[in-house]
Formats: structure tokens, C-alpha cells, sequence
């Protein structure tokens, strides 16, 4: 039977969810890949446990996680049932809602009509009353945001989720759905971005500098551009790799000299400061203490260990920032 650690809160560091009362640890986990129908239960089990033995108490999931959709849920549902679920209190759970789902005009996007009956879903499926966040998965064009603001004000005061997020959003678009939540009184406290040493988007639409002057959390997804900015194609690429296991979204395309040569100088760079390139990548991303937590994702446990060693080295002198620009410009 699974004890956790009882040492799990010693290393890891916990920054606050923007103005909010909830920490969120400098590392989480997101279950996008290896916990769908096509994973290895067992493994699934043995990283989730990883990861709580070590102070990660935020999971992160969405109703399409799989394949096939709502693979992750179950099977996260699996594992808080089997013996993981004895520590709810302990752990932040957040779900999200704004891709295609199911067929038919109610299963996608972001009306109010789909938010609800999603989130009932994925409740269902992982086995719980309520998710510690629940979030609009990327903006809809067509539906006012106001509609899709007021589901989410409704889906906390139905008391199914504790906390409200949005993923995806730009600046502005953030910036509208805050004044909305404001008069509302909706706990809205974070924003879900794409953030890595290869794609700065939120550095470059100003949200990273905003969220962090105006309260808001920022969890950054994909930090190691889906395993790039680690050591794993350094020579060829693995069986094991996401490539090869799971290629829907981490293409070999993607693989190509160019981008080796700047993982190649990142990597060299990372044995210098004593760090995994992997190590480095996510240490980079809380540099500057502007983002809340760096999601990872991961396709065995070692891979967590060797992240979570960052909590006490994100710090980077000017010499080594001005080196990772050189290598990345
Ligand atoms: P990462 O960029 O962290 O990529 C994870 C992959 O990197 C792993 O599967 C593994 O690849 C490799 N890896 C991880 N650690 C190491 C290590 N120490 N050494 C070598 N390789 C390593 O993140 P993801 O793209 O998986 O995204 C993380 C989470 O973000 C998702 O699970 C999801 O929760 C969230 N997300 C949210 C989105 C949104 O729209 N809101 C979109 C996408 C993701 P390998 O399998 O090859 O071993």
C-alpha cells in the first residue's frame, strides 16, 4: 500500500497563485502525454507518486487528455482511487474545457452550455466533488467573453470548482477577462501559457511582466518544447522518445540541425552551471520570479527527479543570460 513520503514537503518550494491564497509549487505535473489509454498504468501510477513523494501536489489534466479523450482523467481517477486519493486535501487538481470534446455545437469552444456539462464530466471520470481549478482552455471567438466568464463564476459558486484559470489567453484578452472576473468576485488567479527558451510569446505580448505587476499566476506549459530542450535527441531519436511513442503534437519534423546545433551550445552551457539541459530550461523559466510554476511533463519518473533538482538553482548571472540569447538569437 502507497505512504507518502513523509519528507515530501522538504524540498520543494511553493510560490503564491498571483494575489491569491493558494500556493502552487515551482513544479507540476501535467498528464497531456503517457496517461492515455495507449500508457502504461503502472508507470502512470509510479510518476504520480513520484511526484507527490517530492513536494509536486498540482496535477494538471483536461477533459481531452489521452488519447482517446478523457483517457487522463480516468485514469488519474484510477489513481486517486487505488491510494493517491487519501491525500486530496494535499493536492491541487485542475481541469479544462475549450477543445473539441464531443461531436455536435456543445462539445467545444467556450459557451456556457458546454463549460458546465465538461467539467460534470470530468468530475465523473476522475471521481471527485470538485477540481481545485478549472479552466477555459483557449479564447472563443465567438462566444462573449462575458458568457463564458459568468460559466466559470457559476461553476465556483456551484462549489465545483475552488478557483478559476484561463489558458491560452493573450495580454489583452486577459486583461478583459480580469476586469470581468473583478465584478464578479470570481477567484480567477491564473493563466495557462506556452512559455520556453524556444517559444517567448508571453515575453513578447507583455503578459509575463503584467500578470506579474497586476496579481495574476502564470503556470508555463510545454517548458521543454515537448522534450527539444533536454538531452533527448541529441543522438537520433529514442524508441522511447515522444516522437516515436506518441508523434501527434512532437512531430520528427521538428527534429532538425538547425535546432540541434542551439540544443547542442544549450546543453554545453547547462554542464557549465553543473545542471541537465532539462534542469536548466526550467530554471531558466523562473528566473526572473515572475511565473508561479513550471508545468512539466514527463514519461518516467526519473524524468521528475531530475526537474524537481531545480527548486534551489533558478537563479542565472548576466554573463550566462547574455550567453542563452546569443545561443538562441
Ligand atoms: P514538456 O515541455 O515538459 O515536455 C515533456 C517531455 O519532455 C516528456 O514527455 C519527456 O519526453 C521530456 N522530458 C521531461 N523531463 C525530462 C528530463 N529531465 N530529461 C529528458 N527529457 C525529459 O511539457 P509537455 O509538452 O508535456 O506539457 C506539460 C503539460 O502542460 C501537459 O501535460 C499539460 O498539462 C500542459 N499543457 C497545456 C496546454 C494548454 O493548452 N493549456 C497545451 C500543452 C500542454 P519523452 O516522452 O520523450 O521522454
Amino acid at each position: 500500500m502507497y505512504q507518502a513520503d513523509e519528507k515530501r514537503y522538504e524540498e520543494m518550494k511553493y510560490n503564491r497563485c498571483g494575489a491569491s491564497g493558494l500556493l502552487l509549487p515551482a513544479v507540476s505535473l501535467g498528464l497531456w502525454h503517457n496517461f492515455g489509454s495507449n500508457g502504461n498504468f503502472d508507470n502512470m501510477l509510479d510518476m504520480c507518486h513520484t511526484a507527490f513523494d517530492h513536494g509536486i501536489t498540482h496535477f494538471d489534466l483536461a477533459n481531452n487528455y489521452g488519447p482517446v479523450y478523457g483517457a487522463a482523467e480516468e485514469n488519474f481517477g484510477r489513481i486517486l482511487k487505488k491510494d493517491l486519493g487519501v491525500y486530496r486535501d494535499e493536492l491541487v487538481i485542475s481541469t479544462k474545457a475549450g477543445y473539441d470534446m464531443w461531436p455536435g455545437p456543445y462539445g467545444n469552444w467556450g459557451s456556457k452550455k458546454y463549460l458546465v456539462a465538461s467539467l460534470d464530466q470530468s468530475l465523473k471520470r476522475m471521481g471527485l466533488d470538485y477540481v481545485d481549478i478549472f479552466y477555459h482552455h483557449r479564447p472563443d471567438p465567438n462566444t462573449p467573453l462575458e458568457e463564458t466568464v459568468r460559466a466559470l463564476d457559476g461553476i465556483v459558486k456551484s462549489g465545483k470548482a475552488l478557483y478559476v484559470g484561463i489558458s491560452n489567453y493573450n495580454k489583452e484578452q486577459t486583461i478583459a477577462a480580469a476586469e470581468l472576473f473583478k465584478e464578479l468576485g470570481t477567484p480567477f488567479i491564473i493563466n495557462q501559457r506556452k512559455y520556453s527558451m524556444f517559444v517567448r510569446d508571453i515575453e513578447k505580448d507583455g503578459l509575463k511582466d503584467y500578470a506579474a505587476a497586476h496579481g495574476i499566476g502564470i503556470i508555463t506549459f510545454s517548458p521543454l518544447a515537448q522534450g527539444l530542450l533536454t538531452d533527448r535527441y541529441l543522438h537520433g531519436i529514442p524508441e522511447d522518445s515522444r516522437v516515436r511513442t506518441d508523434g501527434r503534437f512532437l512531430k520528427e519534423a521538428a527534429i532538425v540541425e538547425e535546432t540541434l546545433k542551439k540544443v547542442r551550445a544549450l546543453n554545453d552551457l547547462a554542464s557549465q552551471r553543473g545542471q541537465t539541459l532539462a534542469q536548466m530550461a526550467l530554471s531558466w523559466i523562473l528566473r526572473d520570479g515572475d511565473i508561479t510554476s513550471v508545468l512539466i511533463g514527463a514519461s518516467k519518473p526519473s524524468q521528475i527527479l531530475d526537474n524537481i533538482g531545480i527548486v534551489n538553482a533558478t537563479s542565472f548571472s548576466d554573463e550566462e543570460r547574455r550567453k542563452i540569447e546569443e545561443i538562441l538569437a
